[in-house]
């Protein structure tokens, strides 16, 4: 598929509805903090919806207890670039530090039916559109997942 001007916080409203309907997802409460007026991102809508699926089930998966699933999205401004960050924070297990560094290579999984593929592809496709992905995490507190794309129009 191709690239278009795409509404972030609708995209992300339908892929957590989805996602919602996975195993274990309804167990879970789903918290909403969407900037009104995000700029849009020029982005392959079925790539994109691969990214956050991937991170919303990672959620729902460290959550199997419950817990709680915020999205939050916002425009920021680094070093003079206009970028779209959402925020996925879970309050699941966390990720102790011996295996944060190796959370985005391929194959690499501490699930017994992981494919260890979900956060390598996803960290491809996010740079692929000129963005970034990165992670903060506490062991026994949760997971904090950030995605950074450029505003469509922007020159950054
Ligand atoms: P998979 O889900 O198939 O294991 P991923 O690439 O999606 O593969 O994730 C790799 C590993 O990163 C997982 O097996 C898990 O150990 C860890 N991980 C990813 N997301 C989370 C999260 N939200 N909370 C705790 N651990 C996570
Ligand atoms: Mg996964």
């Amino acid at each position: 598929s191709e690239p278009a001007c795409t509404d972030m916080n609708q995209a992300l409203k339908k892929i957590l509805v989805f996602a919602s309907q996975h195993r274990g997802g309804k167990n879970i409460e789903k918290q909403l903090d969407l900037e009104e007026n995000l700029p849009p991102v020029y982005v392959d809508p079925k790539h994109i919806q691969q990214v956050f699926l991937n991170l919303f089930l990672n959620a729902v998966q460290a959550m199997a207890n419950g817990g709680t699933l915020t999205v939050q999205s916002r425009r920021i401004v680094t070093d003079g670039k206009d970028l779209v960050q959402v925020k996925v924070t879970d309050t699941g297990q966390g990720i102790p530090p011996n295996i944060l560094e190796k959370i985005f290579t391929p194959f690499f999984t501490t699930k017994a039916q992981g494919t260890g593929l979900g956060l390598a592809i996803s960290h491809r496709l996010v740079e692929q559109h000129g963005g970034h992905l990165s992670v903060v995490s506490e062991s026994g507190k949760g997971t904090t997942f950030t995605v950074e794309l450029p505003a469509y129009g922007s020159d950054g």
